[in-house]
């Protein structure tokens, strides 16, 4: 889809105008748009797709959350901000925003309370041994790396994944109670519409947008700003040539058919910087059940390369970005586990040097990567890499056998990071980050609080983080007794 800037001037006549337009209705839009509603603004909703959801509705519905949430505290577990705050600022990646991340812990626990005052359900209950959305509808997980060197001894470690209640992939139902809440207030929301471009002043202020749906053009004034809430850009091949061509050898880009990196490309058209275009999310998901933690996971020189127990997005991330996606789970019958996801072996041996010849490795090199491993293990210790104790199992019962973990046979599921530069208000800056006036963005859209190490439910608590008082678009709502509101 291309793109297009329209000028705009004192003469300029709209079909409609509206105090906040909101373009895509994932979790990020309809955050916007109930908080534009809170706050008395007339919104108007553009939406691509058929319906309300997009990407939000397809995901495993957690939200990374924190701080001392009721549901935290209902399943026993302390937490504070500074542990969060600590947490992500170790975690999320080089370049990180420190205002934003402040702000989103600070404002966890009200975020927290304003889904549930929106009807998004959590049950009271802990699941422990999932990554990510458990299997069932209980409320608390571990979705990051807190308990794993070198996390947990920079910040006191917490589960924050807080899962939607609905068993396995929860998103539809978040979105689902967040389009009905939507549904029943009075914005208009128009399916089927897409944003094709954007109506800027000489002055640089984006006062309105061309809509389109099903070949009627539509031109809307927005008085109080323009909000961009159109995911990220993994389904568009050449903005991922452009920025991360490596994402393309993932075998798992799942996105709503709407994540073709439009509403980055609108900002970008009127003068909107980006920030960490570059930066991924890549989920290695072969730890799962956690039993597999145990295996060593090696590279083509047949050596490890990082602490087994860690998030599977953090394996991701190492096993693609720093390894080019070459890598196999080495596991013993003691530890075999059947992998979630269609993990396979690849190769099984009654030694580790037969394992080692069928996978084509060095001579000598995995079998002193078990060498070593072990003989620490039988300590309760891994000085290399410093996995935690529970899966410290020495790899000792025949035979052994190797998980393909390599990039092109087995499941790599990637999102795109970057996005627009905005403020911690929301507002869209420019290369220079100056604010372009009555231009917003959230969610993927944007470059949030992961820019390049992830934990789950970051994406969504970014994108839903629009409670009063966090970061996010708050576009101006104007006077009513304004004569001339886009003056
Ligand atoms: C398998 C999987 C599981 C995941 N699980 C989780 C999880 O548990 N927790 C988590 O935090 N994250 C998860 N994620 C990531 C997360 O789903 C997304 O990053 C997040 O939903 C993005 O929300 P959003 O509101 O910014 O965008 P989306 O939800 O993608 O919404 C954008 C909307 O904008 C519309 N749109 C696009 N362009 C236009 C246009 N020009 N005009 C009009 N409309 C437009 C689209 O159709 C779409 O409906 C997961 C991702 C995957 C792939």
């Amino acid at each position: 889809m291309k793109t297009d800037v329209l000028s705009a001037s004192e003469s300029t006549r709209f079909d409609d105008e509206v105090d906040v337009l909101v373009v895509g209705l994932g979790a990020a839009g309809a955050a916007a748009a109930l908080t534009a509603i809170e706050e008395g603004a007339s919104v108007l909703v553009a939406e691509r797709a058929g319906g309300g959801g997009g990407t939000s509705a397809m995901s495993g519905g957690v939200i990374y959350l924190g701080g001392g949430t009721g549901l935290q505290k209902a399943c026993g577990f302390p937490d504070s901000v500074e542990a969060m705050f600590r947490y992500l600022m170790a975690s999320v990646g080089h370049g990180m925003d420190e205002d934003k991340i402040r702000l989103y812990c600070e404002g966890s626990v009200a975020h927290y309370d304003w889904l549930v005052a929106q009807g998004v359900p959590f049950k009271a209950s802990f699941y422990d041994g999932y990554s990510g959305e458990p299997p069932t509808d209980d409320g608390l997980v571990w979705s990051g790396s807190e308990q794993v060197h070198p996390f947990c001894d920079i910040a006191e470690p917490a589960p924050r994944g807080h899962a939607v209640a609905f068993p396995g992939l929860a998103g539809h139902k978040l979105m689902s109670v967040l389009c009905d809440v939507l549904a029943q207030t009075p914005a208009e929301l128009s399916f089927n519409t897409v944003c094709n471009a954007l109506y800027r002043q000489a002055d640089g202020a984006i006062v309105g947008a061309r809509l389109r749906s099903f070949g009627q053009e539509r031109h809307v004034g927005a008085r109080g700003g323009v909000v961009i809430t159109t995911g990220g850009f993994i389904l568009n091949d050449e903005m991922l040539d452009a920025y991360h061509p490596e994402a393309k050898s993932c075998s798992l880009r799942i996105a709503a058919d709407g994540d073709d990196g439009s509403g980055i490309r609108l900002g970008m058209r009127v003068g909107a910087g980006t920030r960490h275009l570059d930066k991924i999310s890549v989920s290695l998901p072969v730890t799962q059940p956690w039993h597999l933690k145990s295996g060593l996971l090696v590279n083509p020189q047949g050596q490890r390369f990082i602490n087994e127990d860690v998030y599977y997005g953090r394996l991701g991330e190492h096993a693609l970005l720093h390894q080019e996606g070459q890598v196999w789970l080495i596991v013993d019958d003691e530890i075999y586990t059947k992998p979630e996801y269609g993990f396979e072996l690849c190769a099984v041996g009654e030694t580790p040097a037969e394992l080692a010849r069928d996978l084509g490795l060095p001579a000598g090199a995995l079998e002193a990567t078990i060498e070593i491993f072990n003989r620490h293990a039988e300590q309760g210790e891994d000085p290399l890499f410093h996995k935690r104790k529970p899966y410290l199992n020495p790899l000792t019962k025949p035979p052994f056998g190797a998980i393909d973990c390599t990039v092109k046979n087995s499941r790599y599921a990637v999102f795109t990071l970057g996005g627009l530069a905005t403020n911690v208000e929301g507002q869209v800056l420019d290369p220079e980050d100056r604010i372009i006036p009555g231009l917003y963005g959230a969610g993927r859209a944007t470059s949030g609080v992961s820019v390049g190490g992830y934990s789950s439910g970051l994406s969504l608590g970014t994108a839903a983080s629009l409670v009063a008082g966090q970061h996010g678009p708050h576009p101006r709502v104007p006077d009513r007794t304004d004569d001339h509101p886009s003056d």
